[in-house]
């Protein structure tokens, strides 16, 4: 599919001194949740920033001007996830647009007597299969800078970049594929088993928080959010197995607490499959 939008073409960048020190240590110190790493892993980071920088393009839509800052911002959450897997997990796509805020896309399902049903959606975030990854800068920044702040991990590149692992293999379903190398303990019924069995679990606590509201509240509303913030992860990982991997992998890497102290052995094996383990290496005094 083309991408119809006027935006300015960004080169991908050369992988060597994509980022001088000072600059990478801002970008450092603005995420919290690279507190943990140490320096070789920092360094290591770094030059899979310039690695994934080397073949893939940020773009601006929607009027946006993509800054430096935001490019190695949305690397290194994009990498995160990867440091220990290697930059060429991610498939061949080469392309990053990056919107002002939430874009709309058009939905459009058959259903089974034949009609077509057509309808717009405001999103943060889209993985194409094969395609690009669309981002809203605002609402990778939108943790940053909430009035109401989440009790959730948001991250929507992390998010994002999570669908693509996904997809490896074809469907998001919540199964990314293992590499014979890296993850020779993993099991893929296994994984299945837990998959299936925590997402089970955290659909039916949702139901049960939605049942819960009053009625003379709309669910879609602020006014909801103290019951949803009763749950262990944002609602939305109920959806289906693919945004549970996703949601999941969000709160993994960015406050991996909650999650591990609802599904310890889902958190097992997304540290298996990661081959990091967010929550011990996480400094005590790091903030939030
Ligand atoms: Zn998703």
């Amino acid at each position: 599919m083309r991408w119809p939008f006027a935006r300015a073409a960004r080169a991908p960048i050369d992988r060597s001194d994509w980022i001088d020190d000072q600059g990478w240590g801002t970008v450092v110190g603005a995420q919290p949740f690279l507190a943990r790493l140490d320096g070789d892993a920092s360094r290591r980071l770094r030059a899979a920033c310039g690695a994934f920088l080397a073949t893939k393009a940020v773009n601006g839509a929607g009027g946006l001007v993509v800054t430096d800052a935001m490019v190695a911002r949305i690397a290194t959450q994009a990498c995160l996830p990867i440091l220990e897997l290697g930059v060429e997990t991610y498939p061949t796509f080469a392309e990053i647009i990056v919107y002002p805020d939430d874009f709309i896309v058009d939905r459009q399902i058959v259903d089974e007597d034949g009609v077509v049903h057509a309808w717009t959606e405001a999103i943060a975030g889209e993985s194409w299969d094969d395609g690009p990854v669309v981002l809203a800068w605002d609402a990778a920044e939108r943790d940053a800078k909430a009035k109401r702040p989440s009790p959730f991990a948001f991250n929507v590149v992390i998010h994002e970049f999570a669908h693509k692992l996904d997809m490896n293999n074809g469907a998001v379903d919540g199964m990314p594929s293992f590499s014979r190398a890296l993850h020779r303990g993993l099991e893929p019924a296994r994984w299945l088993d837990v998959l299936a069995s925590s997402f089970d679990d955290f659909a039916g606590r949702v139901e049960a928080v939605e049942r819960s509201i009053p009625r003379n509240v709309d669910p879609e509303s602020a006014r909801a959010d103290r019951w949803y913030a009763t749950l262990p992860l944002d609602p939305y990982a109920a959806n289906d197995e693919g945004e549970f991997f996703s949601v999941t992998s969000e709160a993994f890497f960015v406050a991996p607490g909650r999650l591990h102290e609802a599904y310890p052995d889902w958190y097992a094996l997304l540290r298996a499959y990661y081959r990091q383990d967010p929550l011990s290496g996480l400094r005590p005094s790091a903030p939030r």
